[in-house]
């Protein structure tokens, strides 16, 4: 079986994802290639040649893969979809589209959220907030799926496969993208970054957000928020953990004043440690915790910064 994975390329992608993806392919079949697209130069694709089990890269160029080219995107892959079994990519952003386009062009029932990989046809994805496990099978000829790559380990180097330079057919859309303003961070990216604070109701302002990103920024962590501190318009959506925000593997996990609704944990499942603190000793967050501290967030995150001052600041050091 061979498998197509597809990996867009975007800002400061990093290369990790990609490379779980090919761990998660090599749980279908031993023969593993990958389609990138979206780069203005050949380095992704050239990265992605070099990890262990790809034997072949198609880098499509010019990238038909901005907000609005996912069914161009879909039209590219389709033909080359006569070469394979099976398509798979991200859980996540333009791969998902992509990946749904793709199977409706080929009329294919896509999986989507698999989380393990049992047998070529037989899966495993959480579902209700991660309540359950639902085990799914495939009945289709060809697999089109989406994974959550937290799940699955990265690929050691290899030595580079062959890359092809493919062209992706004119564009039928008629919507056009006008432009796009970049949101510039100093801080990690939130899917990718090693340590999470994040705050919830219990920030109580924007201005609370505010004292947030100073505790954020001497660790080196990213910022997340639960739901209803973006609904109350004190965090970006974009920062949304969660069953309807994004899912997270941080080393390390800080919630403030966050209740941990089964929702807001769906999001940090995969998370390795996660500290707590809430005033309710009865909050459900406490019940996923490795450490928890039970009082006023306003009172202890001070004292959490001044014992913190006094240490050398984690930012852009690994935890
Ligand atoms: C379909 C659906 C999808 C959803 N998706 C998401 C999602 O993706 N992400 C998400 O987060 N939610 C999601 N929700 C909402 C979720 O159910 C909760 O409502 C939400 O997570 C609660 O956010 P919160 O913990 O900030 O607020 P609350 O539940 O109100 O909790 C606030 C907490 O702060 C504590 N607190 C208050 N003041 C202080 C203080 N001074 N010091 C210390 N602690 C304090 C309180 O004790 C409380 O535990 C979804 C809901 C639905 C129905």
């Amino acid at each position: 079986m061979t498998t197509l994975i597809f990996a867009p390329y975007h800002k400061d992608q990093s290369l990790e994802p990609l490379s779980r993806l090919v761990n998660a392919a090599l749980g279908l079949g031993k023969e593993v290639h990958v389609a990138t697209a979206g780069a203005s130069d050949r380095a992704f694709a050239q990265a992605a040649a070099k990890l262990a089990g790809v034997t072949q890269v198609h880098n499509f160029a010019p990238p038909p893969t901005d907000s609005l080219g996912f069914d161009d995107m879909a039209a590219a892959l389709a033909p080359l979809m006569d070469e394979y079994q099976a398509l798979i990519a991200n859980n996540t952003g333009t791969s998902k589209h992509v990946a749904l386009h793709l199977a409706a062009r080929l009329s294919i029932a896509p999986l989507t959220g698999i989380s393990a990989i049992l047998d070529r046809q037989t899966f495993e994805r959480p579902i209700y907030a991660g309540s359950l496990i639902e085990q799914i099978s495939s009945c289709d000829d060809k697999l089109i799926a989406t994974i959550r790559t937290a799940h699955f380990e990265p690929v050691e180097d290899q030595p580079s496969c062959p890359i092809a330079q493919r062209s992706a057919p004119p564009s039928n859309r008629r919507v056009e993208v006008l432009e796009h303003t970049h949101t510039t961070t100093e801080r990690p990216d939130l899917a990718q970054a090693s340590i999470v604070i994040a705050g919830g109701r219990g920030i109580g302002s924007s201005k609370g957000f505010q004292k947030l990103e100073d505790f954020a920024d001497h660790l080196g962590a990213a910022l997340g928020a639960s739901r209803i501190a973006v609904d109350m318009g004190w965090a970006p959506h974009h920062l949304q953990v969660g069953q309807t925000g994004i899912q997270i593997a941080p080393d390390l996990y800080i919630a403030l004043g966050i209740s941990g609704a089964v929702q807001h944990i769906a999001g940090i499942k995969d998370a390795g440690k996660i500290i707590a603190i809430n005033k309710d000793i009865e909050a459900p967050i406490f019940k996923v915790a490795d450490y928890g501290m039970v009082g006023d967030l306003h009172l202890l995150l001070p004292q959490l910064q001044k014992a913190l001052a006094k240490q050398p600041s984690q930012a852009n050091k690994p935890l």
